[in-house]
């Protein structure tokens, strides 16, 4: 029984006769191959890639860090609620790096009056240190160091897992909902750019804000039903789909992003020496089109490296230095000066807060003696 030629046996023959590179341009086009792979032999890399590695550490020490910074405080509001207070015990300023809005606050009181704010400036100078490497390092904060980033990674990695795959939501529905983000941190400039420097020492002044960490970790501890309903349906989409929290709602990431945009620092693509296999793509948390770029330039780029890290080709992807940094032989920067940037960023801030003095708030003993017992009934100075 005659049987149907195959698709290149039809090519190889229908070319019989033409150039050698003609004929490659053909079968080539014939069976969805891009010459340009056909040209580019894959030139493997020497060094293996140790960013995920590098990466994995940060983020576990960062964790482990606010799980300690979250179980210190919660000792600290125990003490108070008992009260069993005494002075060797003291409140962990990290804290307020969960307090993002009284960091947005106090940065622009700073840069309206030139003076440090005292209530939760700890609360700032994270956020300052945070900004800084999201300028030099893409949103690394969120793919390095952010807990939640964390968290939500390995919640999607789970579901990859036992699911087999991940939901990517369709372009229709991922467009209007990546916008929620921008429109809450939005919301939150708007607020805060309403208030004067005058209204930001005042509420930071109040009771309220003197202890809206306090406010803030008895939220957890009291998880109502609809915020524990909630939780719950964010961990299910964080499972399902990749993402789900980064991605679309998280206003911190979204400020983030934006600031990154400035950063001088791109991931870039050589067309000379990619093979085309896709891999960067595939890898690529935030669904960009590596494979097809050659200058990584979108905000939901977090800098974590997987797509240079699983890019087999020699020289293919890489974090490249701007222009006036570039010198004959070194135009990237190396995934470990990477880490240790993000890593001096940090320390480096937080070190100098704190050597200064400027970490720790003035809210004095007794007045946490008198409020913390009675966070509950403490007003918004609003109402
Ligand atoms: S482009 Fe690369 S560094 Fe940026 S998010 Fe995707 S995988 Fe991470
Ligand atoms: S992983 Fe991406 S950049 Fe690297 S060779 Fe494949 S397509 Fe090219």
């Amino acid at each position: 029984m005659a049987t149907q030629p195959k698709v290149h046996e039809q090519v190889n023959e229908s070319c019989e006769g033409l150039l050698p590179e003609r004929t490659a341009q053909l079968a080539a086009d014939d069976s969805g191959i891009k010459l340009s792979a056909l040209r580019r032999k894959l030139v493997r890399r020497a060094q293996p890639d140790h960013s995920q590695a590098l990466r994995r550490s940060f983020q576990f020490a960062f964790l482990l860090l606010n799980v300690w910074l979250g179980g210190a405080f919660y000792f600290w509001v125990r003490r108070f609620e008992a009260g069993t207070h005494d002075r060797t015990m003291l409140r962990p300023a990290g804290v307020e790096g969960w307090l993002p809005i009284a960091g947005l606050m106090n940065l622009k009181y700073w840069l309206a009056t030139g003076r440090l704010p005292v209530t939760h400036p700890a609360a700032m100078f994270l956020l300052v240190s945070f900004l800084a490497i999201a300028f030099l390092f893409r949103k690394a904060f969120c793919s390095w160091l952010c807990p939640v980033g964390t968290l939500s990674e390995y919640l999607w990695r789970a579901g990859q897992q036992i699911f087999r795959r991940t939901l990517h939501l369709p372009r229709w529905l991922d467009l209007p909902l990546r916008s929620l983000k921008y429109l809450l941190l939005g919301f939150f400039v708007w607020a805060v750019s309403n208030m004067s420097a005058e209204a930001i020492e005042q509420f930071m002044r109040s009771p309220y804000g003197a202890i809206a960490d306090v406010r803030m970790l008895n939220f957890f501890r009291d998880l109502g039903q609809t915020a524990a309903i909630v939780l719950g349906i964010l961990v299910l989409a964080s499972i399902l789909v990749q993402n789900f929290w980064c991605r679309y709602l998280c206003p911190y990431g979204a400020l983030l992003g934006l600031a990154s945009l400035l950063s001088p620092f791109r991931i870039r693509r050589s067309k000379g020496a990619c093979i085309d296999c896709a891999k960067c793509a595939k890898a690529c948390p935030s669904v960009l089109p590596v494979d097809k770029l050659i200058s990584i330039k979108s905000a939901e780029c977090t800098g974590c490296l997987e797509c240079i890290a699983v890019c087999p080709a020699e020289g293919a992807l890489q974090i490249a230095l701007p222009h006036w940094m570039r010198s004959r032989n070194a135009g990237r920067l190396p995934a470990w000066a990477s880490a240790a940037g993000i890593a001096v960023l940090f320390l480096g801030i937080v070190g100098f807060a704190k050597t200064a003095g400027y970490w720790n708030g003035d809210v004095p003993d007794y007045v946490y003696r008198q409020l913390v017992p009675h966070a509950a009934e403490v007003d918004h100075p609003g109402q």
